[in-house]
């Protein structure tokens, strides 16, 4: 994902940083969110079994990043499938590179997260290194709920308020990502008050417009169908929005 950032410091650069989110575990996830285009990205790769960036890669990615930008500020976007469920050894690794190479630049990490892997060591961790969190939640109970289960397709609300509570007692800053659905967009006023209520400052929308797979793909075992390819986004036209199976 690029987006230009002008480094009003240094006109000679401006325009010349780019930006990258990061998907260091590639789509493994804890969760099965019903409407996920991403979980079902594992069949493209049928003999991986090692998911994890390794240490190599991850290490080289850090620092051409960092090296490659010529601005002084440096910002990180991790995601996933789950990042969290890397461990917070991972992300230990990673703030330790980030040390290695900064080279007098200021570095900040943005991680997204269902947080229902947050614990007290994860919050300290994020604390003491100032990462901004986006925690992806689509509203008060029972709108989350209606997409956003785990793997024995349970709810994941008290999970995820969990991690909230704990992102909050230790002071991790942190924004909300809801994704509008066909549910929670009937309510969008109960939506709103609720995230008000649990304190999200910046709200972040993602409108749920996932397209059916050709029959082709579902032969192959695929639910969602890929972006259009370049130039043909309305060409022909892209097929009706997927609805999510109930569960
Ligand atoms: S938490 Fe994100 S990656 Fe995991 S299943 Fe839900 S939408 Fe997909």
């Amino acid at each position: 994902m690029l987006h230009a950032a002008v480094n009003r410091d240094n006109p000679i650069n401006a325009g010349r940083s780019f930006h990258v989110l990061t998907k260091p575990i590639g789509p493994i996830c804890n969760l099965d969110c019903t409407y996920c285009f991403y979980l079902e990205k594992q069949k493209l790769y049928p003999d991986e079994r090692q998911w994890q960036m390794s240490d190599a890669v991850l290490e080289t990615y850090i620092r051409q990043y960092i090296q490659d930008q010529p601005v002084t500020e440096i910002n990180f976007a991790w995601q996933g499938g789950e990042p969290t469920l890397l461990g917070v050894g991972f992300f230990r690794k990673i703030a330790g590179l980030q040390q290695k190479y900064a080279g007098g630049k200021t570095i900040s990490n943005a991680l997204q997260t269902n947080g229902t892997l947050l614990d007290a060591e994860w919050c300290e961790f994020l604390a003491a290194h100032k990462f901004l969190i986006g925690l992806s939640i689509d509203g008060p109970r029972e709108l989350h709920d209606k997409y956003r289960v785990d793997k024995g397709q349970k709810p994941t609300f008290d999970a995820v308020m969990r991690g909230l509570e704990l992102l909050k007692q230790h002071k991790v800053e942190f924004n909300t990502l809801t994704v509008v659905n066909r549910a929670n967009s009937q309510r969008p006023l109960e939506v709103y008050r609720f995230l008000k209520e649990i304190g999200s400052e910046f709200l972040q929308f993602i409108p749920l417009v996932e397209r059916q797979a050709s029959a082709q793909l579902q032969a192959r075992g695929f639910d969602f169908a890929g972006p259009p390819a370049n130039g043909q986004a309305n060409d022909p036209p892209p097929p009706p929005t997927r609805t999510p199976a109930t569960r």
